[in-house]
């Protein structure tokens, strides 16, 4: 299920320019309704549940379907955002709730440079980036006649 606004808890970013939603979605799927200031998901079937809005939004307004490996089907998934770590709160269909600690492990901001972390490696190789060179023999191409 792609990203859902709850409007009674969404203030339009107090009526910036681009709400925090807006901002962080991968896919600018994101829109503020002018009138209403209200934020909506102007395009579901583009949503592919990556969570950055339902992580992003100060008020806790939007919603995304907990994948199944980490809440149970049927439940809802809320998180709250920590300087070190994200604090998830999950209820379950029968009214139960529960509560779990995440670190956070998002690289800061313009500190990813690939040109740096890949420099010395052989860009050639079928070898994952990470992967060490002794996983090489996993990967070599099969010999043809
Ligand atoms: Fe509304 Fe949250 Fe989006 Fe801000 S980030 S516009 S509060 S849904
Ligand atoms: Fe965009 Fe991800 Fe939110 Fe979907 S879940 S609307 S892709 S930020």
């Amino acid at each position: 299920m792609p990203s859902f606004v709850i409007t009674e808890k969404c203030d339009g970013c107090k009526g910036g320019d681009k709400t925090a939603c807006m901002y962080i979605c991968p896919n600018d799927l994101m829109v503020l309704d002018p009138n209403a200031m209200k934020a909506y998901n102007q395009e579901p079937d583009a949503c592919w549940e990556c969570f950055s809005c339902v992580k992003i939004c100060p008020t806790q307004a939007i919603e995304v379907r907990g994948y199944s490996d980490f809440v149970p089907m049927g439940s809802s998934i809320v998180p709250m955002m920590g300087t070190e770590d994200v604090m998830w709160t999950c209820k379950f269909r029968n009214g139960v709730v529960k509560r779990f600690k995440f670190p956070i492990r998002t690289t800061p901001e313009g500190t990813a440079n690939a040109y740096k972390a890949s420099k010395g490696k052989d860009l050639n190789t079928e070898l994952l980036f990470t992967e060490e060179a002794e996983g090489a023999s996993l990967r070599q191409p099969l010999k043809t006649a």
